[in-house]
């Protein structure tokens, strides 16, 4: 609740970012930290607004105002305790989340909205620095195991769940570190991967079982998944989208996430074959999500000689749009630090061909123009504008755009029932596939999404197969006013 004038008092201060000319230079964070002083002063704007929609705008229910609350009264290891009666990891969130609370702050109808997702950033790193947040290992061991495949947020908080609950817990991944999407899809600039291993570090002293480079379908056989009592699959959603589009197959036209994943591998000196590189290119990033804008960051600092974003959809609004009036999620023009960096953002217009060389590589983009009708009751239909052809040099086209749903090895060979939209279905809620000891949780389950998503949903899932295994479970709920297992 902060203090009762802070709002009238306090305007809202966000954290700096380094110039852009110092940090494309680098792959670091970049970010410059407000003091302790105004950070208990944006906990102080918090305003006792009796029915507070933050934490129900937040997926996870984090307890806003109440950590805000012993933010401005300085009491840091309480608001860390708030904070992660409800997160797991809410250094993640507090870097990377697109802050749905925020949107949904009382303050907010009149004035910008209380700095929740920095408060929150703030609070984990002074635990951390604190050496508050420490192993919690569970008193005792229920004798049940458990399998997680996957390792990215959703899979991480389901395991680190589950092995507080008392059961052991082993958590497959087939890429060669930890992460899911944190570690090789996000980059480096934006989440500096020693703040994952810093909590894995933790996850392996409370004795969850981390087993890399094992690719359960393909170099693990699935029946050995029948050893463990429970399963919980939290694989992400990673069959990428293409285009039906002439010339995709040019030498040139690359995925996004091969393009990010080479490069965060070559930060941390990985080998990484004939690494697609946008230095003095023309790169043209298909798709104006985060993965568009991820591609637009690393362009920049891989030294592109111009970067060009294509969206087919219209440019959305500066403002709220009326459509998705307070509390709701805004539909809303977004403009990243990445973008910041230097890109021509372009909405509205579809690629027709990528053009080649005799040799097959990629010289430029033929696009249009278009419109999208909309007749009520039917869905949109895109047109083209006549006479808007146009042809843009491109010696790299980046494909970021999005993901279809998760890939279906594991349902095949498992036996488990898609959705329509092929993920892999389990109502919400419960998280139990149509084999009983089977769970899903996160992108598999509910598509692509986001992190505090996947957090929420791996917490979820590992209470329903507490509930499953034992019949009962200790484990928090979001509906629920805490954890039961405090920092
Ligand atoms: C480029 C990019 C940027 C993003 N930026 C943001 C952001 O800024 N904020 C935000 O909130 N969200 C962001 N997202 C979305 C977010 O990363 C995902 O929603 C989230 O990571 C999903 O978590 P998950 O645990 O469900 O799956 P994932 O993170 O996808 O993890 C799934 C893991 O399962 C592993 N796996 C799959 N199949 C198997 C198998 N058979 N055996 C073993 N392992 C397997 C995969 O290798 C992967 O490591 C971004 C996504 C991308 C691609
Ligand atoms: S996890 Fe995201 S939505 Fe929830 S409080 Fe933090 S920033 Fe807000």
């Amino acid at each position: 609740m902060g203090k009762v004038t802070g709002f009238k008092e306090f305007e809202r201060q966000d954290e700096a970012y380094t110039p852009v000319k110092d940090r494309v230079k680098h792959y670091k964070e970049f970010t410059v930290s407000l003091s302790e002083s105004e950070i208990t002063k944006q906990g102080s704007r918090c305003m006792d607004c009796g029915i507070p929609f933050c934490h129900s705008g937040c997926p996870l229910g984090n307890l806003i105002p109440d950590f805000n609350h012993m933010v401005h009264q300085g009491e840091w290891q309480k608001a860390s305790w708030i904070l992660h009666s409800t997160n797991n990891f809410p250094e993640f969130t507090g870097r990377l989340c697109p802050a749905p609370c925020e949107k949904s702050c009382v303050l907010g109808i009149i004035e910008d909205p209380v700095s929740i997702e920095n408060i929150e950033k703030n609070i984990v790193e002074r635990a951390f620095k604190e050496g508050w947040i420490k192993p919690q290992p569970p008193k005792t061991r229920t004798g049940k195991t458990i399998a997680i495949v996957g390792s990215g947020p959703a899979g991480l908080a389901a395991a680190q769940q589950l092995n507080r609950a008392g059961h052991t817990v082993t958590v497959f991944e087939r890429d060669d570190e930890i992460g899911g999407l944190l570690r090789y899809g996000i980059p480096n600039f934006k989440l500096e991967k020693e703040i994952i291993d810093r909590r894995i570090a933790i996850l392996e002293a409370e004795g969850i079982s981390f087993k890399v480079n094992v690719n359960v379908g393909v170099n693990y056989d699935v029946k050995e998944l029948k050893t463990f009592d429970a399963v919980v699959l939290c694989g992400g959603a990673t069959e990428r989208r293409s285009l039906p589009t002439p010339g995709i197959d040019a030498d040139g036209v690359v995925q996004a996430m091969d393009f990010l994943t080479q490069q965060t591998k070559v930060v941390f000196g990985k080998e990484v074959k004939d690494q697609v590189l946008a230095t003095n290119k023309d790169v043209i990033v298909i798709g104006g999500g985060d993965t568009g804008s991820d591609c637009i960051g690393t362009s920049n600092r891989q030294g592109a000689k111009s970067v060009t974003n294509f969206e087919i959809m219209p440019k959305p609004p500066g403002h709220r749009s009326p459509t998705t009036p307070w509390p709701f999620w805004p539909l809303q023009l977004k403009t990243s630090s990445s973008h910041e960096e230097g890109v021509e953002r372009n909405w509205l217009i579809n690629t027709k061909e990528f053009v080649t060389d005799t040799n097959g590589k990629l010289t430029a983009l033929k696009t249009v123009n278009v419109e999208w009708k909309m007749v009520p009751g039917e869905r949109p239909q895109l047109i083209e504008v006549e006479g808007t052809e146009k042809a843009w040099p491109c010696d790299l086209a980046l494909l970021a755009l999005g993901f279809t749903g998760p890939e279906s090895t594991l349902a095949d060979q498992l036996g488990i029932e898609k959705d329509a939209r092929s993920n892999y279905k389990a109502e919400y809620g419960k998280y139990q596939t149509n084999i009983p000891n089977i769970f899903t949780a996160g992108d598999m389950r509910r598509g692509q999404s986001l992190i505090v998503w996947a957090i929420s949903e791996g917490r979820e899932a590992a209470r329903q197969v507490d509930i499953y295994l034992m019949g009962k479970s200790d484990l928090a709920s979001k509906d629920m006013s805490g954890d039961l297992v405090a920092l």
